[in-house]
């Protein structure tokens, strides 16, 4: 028997260091997990560097990495991807930024980098795409809100670069810059220029939007700035379909995640409730991983609460949140016919409160593939596994392999 379909569940940053509050075990090893342990136990484990022994990814980089695409050669900057997920769809050249709404008081000066937290922006986005006018660049204007305050911004037209500073100050108290070419370059000059511009044209727009009057009215923070930052143009990904023979589907709470499945042509499936916290709706987006199963032969699916709390130092809440996550894995066990590839994309310790390079913890379990001695998952345990210590850009060739969709390399 061969398993013909693959659900690839990332754990965004679930992998660890030892945490003192745990008594020096990872939250992994800490935590009580029947599910994961039953899947490595029946499974073949290994650790794996999701770019390379000592990088420290990105959750982008490590996601293009582990889907195939070398990031060295696809990943230009989190802006085009960013640009992606919110909803814009980004062709090949187009330059992509990753925006938030912020507040100036009337001097210009930022008074909050995220206009109070404002959300529903989606009026004040569309009067800017409208009404910004950057034809005597040749540059064509997408503009979409993202969740919060958040927004993406993308530019169309020939002889951009993507080599620009933002105009975002990173603290409140001070004035946006303005945007400026990195290199000397015509290309980059023109994308500064378009910026500037884009933002000159933006203020008044902002300024004298209803929905900023009313929130003057009542006291709250006018989204009447447009910060900018995230630069990158947009690559020419080969779609998965193509490159693997796979359909394949996204499901993710965060922008980033979705962005690179979009980019991809993986169909981007909506979970209601979830968040990319530690209150997401675990539930709901594993049924949506059985019903998109039903349908295609790949779906990737990110989960990111275990990484927030990595970032935030919270060992215990990591571990609790790991807990969740298992009892939620259950209904996985009975799909038919399906690989399940367990791993994170990279570690966030809670020591450090960011991404490391500590290798990764990986399992796949599932029809026809070999059983190992490892009984756990965690990162110590799964060193000892039949998959040894792999990269990244091995990960997908494995995967292929097992489900008899690899082709045979010479005679
Ligand atoms: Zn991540
Ligand atoms: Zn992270």
């Amino acid at each position: 028997m061969t398993a013909r379909k693959v659900l690839l569940l990332i754990i965004d940053g679930v992998s660890d260091r030892p945490c003192r509050e745990l008594g020096r075990l990872t939250p992994l090893q800490a935590a009580r997990t029947p599910i994961l342990d039953r899947i490595a136990a029946e499974g073949v484990s290994g650790i794996m560097d999701t770019i390379s022994p000592g990088i420290r990814p990105g959750s982008d980089t490590s996601h293009l990495s582990l889907l195939g695409y070398p990031p060295e050669k696809y990943y230009t900057g989190r802006g085009p991807l960013e640009a992606a997920g919110t909803g814009i769809t980004m062709e090949p050249g187009m330059i992509g930024f990753r925006c938030n709404y912020a507040t100036v008081d009337e001097s210009g000066q930022v008074v909050d980098r995220r206009a109070g937290r404002i959300h529903n922006t989606s009026m004040l986005s569309r009067e800017v795409e409208e009404k910004v006018d950057l034809s005597p660049f040749g540059v064509d204007v997408i503009f979409r809100s993202g969740a919060g305050h958040r927004a993406a911004l993308a530019f169309r037209g020939a002889g951009l670069g993507a080599c620009v500073s933002s105009n975002d100050p990173k603290k409140e108290g001070a004035y946006p810059p303005a945007f400026v070419p990195l290199h000397d370059s015509a290309a980059d000059n023109k994308t500064a220029d378009a910026l500037n511009e884009f933002i000159r044209q933006s203020l008044p727009l902002l300024a004298e939007h209803t929905l900023n009057k009313e929130r003057k009215k009542m006291g709250l923070p006018m989204a009447n700035m447009i910060l900018i930052r995230g630069a990158g143009q947009m690559g020419d990904f080969e779609p998965f379909g193509k490159r693997y023979g796979l359909s394949g589907s996204v499901i993710s709470a965060a922008t980033l995640i979705t962005g690179i499945g979009k980019s991809l042509g993986l169909r981007h499936v909506k979970v209601e409730g979830a968040t990319g916290s530690s209150d997401t709706n675990l539930d709901g987006k594993v049924k949506a991983a059985i019903r998109e199963l039903n349908e295609q032969d790949f779906v990737l699916l990110n989960i990111k609460g275990a990484d927030e709390a990595g970032h935030d130092g919270l060992a215990i809440e990591k571990k609790n949140f790991i807990e969740r996550i298992d009892s939620a894995l259950q209904p996985f066990l009975s799909i038919e016919e399906c690989l399940i590839v367990i791993c994170a994309d990279h570690s966030t310790p809670c020591s450090i409160r960011d991404h490391s390079a500590d290798p990764v913890p990986l399992v796949i379990w599932g029809d026809g593939v070999r059983t190992d001695s490892v009984i756990t998952f965690d990162e110590v345990a799964c060193a000892e596994g039949g998959l040894n210590r792999i990269p990244g850009h091995a990960l997908m060739p494995i995967i292929c392999d097992l489900i008899n969709r690899a082709k045979k390399y010479g005679a």
